[in-house]
């Protein structure tokens, strides 16, 4: 009995020194386990931890063992484009998209030299032929073919007078043509072209304006609203608004209420920069131009003339004598001295309108 109990005593205290198994079989520790004895399960050490590889652009953080991620990918760290170089990611050197291409735009071979006004959206030129004439045409940017014809006339009755804008109102992406008729009896019809020469939108309302005078239609805040004017007035006369998400028409002030002020004191015209919400383009009463912020408080940049934007958020900008720079939308210059000239305005789309001695060029920011 004493013998049998002695026996028992031996295993019972193995049993205890050492698991339940004589020799253990330890599995690999993993980035998150530590290891164990496949046969008894008991744990030794700790887990290894992850090997961490730090983020890229396009990846988060990941372990170079298992796979496990943690976090996001940093994202690409872009350096906007220069007249060098394409967008390019300052850390993996990855570009997208073309350098800005700066180029003479030979419309001329597209529009007859007898139209006096032109305008470029994506895919079009609008040409008008000329006030009595009535007509304007809509040619394409590519085939080079004209495509439509609105002719003015038929809306005009005996002693109407009408205006149409060199530089048409956006109405949210995309450039309209507005056509304001005012009647003798000062019934005001309202045409708004599409960019192919369709009739979007026709509106009529009466409207208090002296005889004889046109009425002038702009974006001047936002894109969503155009501001119609008594053209022929000394001063500023706002006669409505429309919204062109509705298309209704509003009468009084949708700017900002203090805005007069700072306008009449400092500024002699506030305009939209188009296809940027960030500003307004306002010319001094000196000529020269600041961009100011978009609640009139503080220029954020002063130029000797500047353009509005194009499409791809890019304008013109001359900061000291005659020679023009490119600027992007945080206004920092993406290409030093493009060209020379008296003057630049904003042709729509892409297109610049440049006066360099006397001469009208056509220029594409690209
Ligand atoms: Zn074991
Ligand atoms: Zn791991
Ligand atoms: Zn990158």
């Amino acid at each position: 009995m004493k013998r049998v109990f002695s026996v028992v005593f031996v295993i019972v205290v193995m049993g205890l020194l050492s698991g339940c198994c004589v020799s253990h079989e330890w599995s690999e520790a993993t980035c998150t386990e530590p290891k164990h004895c496949l046969k008894c399960g008991e744990v030794g050490g700790g887990a290894r931890g992850h090997s961490w590889r730090e983020a890229t652009c396009t990846e988060p953080r990941t372990c170079s063992v298992c796979g496990a991620t943690s976090g996001e990918a940093a994202g690409h760290k872009w350096v906007e484009r220069t007249m060098e170089k394409p967008k390019t990611c300052s850390v993996c050197g990855l570009t997208e998209g073309e350098p800005i291409m700066f180029r003479e735009f030979q419309f001329k071979k597209i529009v007859p030299a007898d139209y006096i006004h032109v305008m470029f959206s994506a895919d079009t030129i609008m040409g008008v032929k000329g006030e009595e004439e009535g007509i304007v045409d809509f040619f394409d940017r590519d085939s080079e073919k004209k495509l439509a014809t609105f002719n003015i006339n038929q809306y005009l009755k005996e002693g109407s007078v009408w205006d149409y804008e060199m530089i048409p109102p956006l109405a949210l992406s995309e450039i309209y043509f507005v056509y304001t008729i005012v009647d003798p009896d000062k019934k005001c019809t309202l045409l708004v072209i599409d960019p192919h020469g369709e009739l979007v939108k026709k509106m009529q309302l009466m409207v208090d304006i002296p005889d004889g005078h046109r009425i002038r239609a702009q974006n001047v805040t936002e894109k969503k609203y155009v501001c119609f004017s008594d053209a022929d007035a000394g001063d500023r006369v706002i006669l409505f608004y429309i919204d062109c998400l509705t298309w209704s028409v509003t009468k009084g002030d949708v700017e900002k209420s203090s805005d007069d002020l700072f306008y009449t004191n400092v500024y002699t015209s506030l305009a939209s920069m188009y296809y940027c919400d960030k500003y307004l383009l306002a010319r001094k009463k000196d000529g020269t131009v600041d961009i100011v912020n978009e609640y009139y408080q503080y220029a954020e940049g002063e130029y000797l003339d500047a353009t509005q934007f194009n499409r791809l958020g890019l304008a013109l900008a001359c900061s000291e004598g005659k020679s023009y720079d490119i600027i992007n939308t945080d206004l920092k210059v993406v290409a030093e001295g493009v060209f020379e000239g008296d003057r630049a305005l904003w042709r729509g789309d892409t297109v610049f309108l440049i006066n360099s001695d006397g001469v009208r060029h056509y220029y594409a920011i690209e």
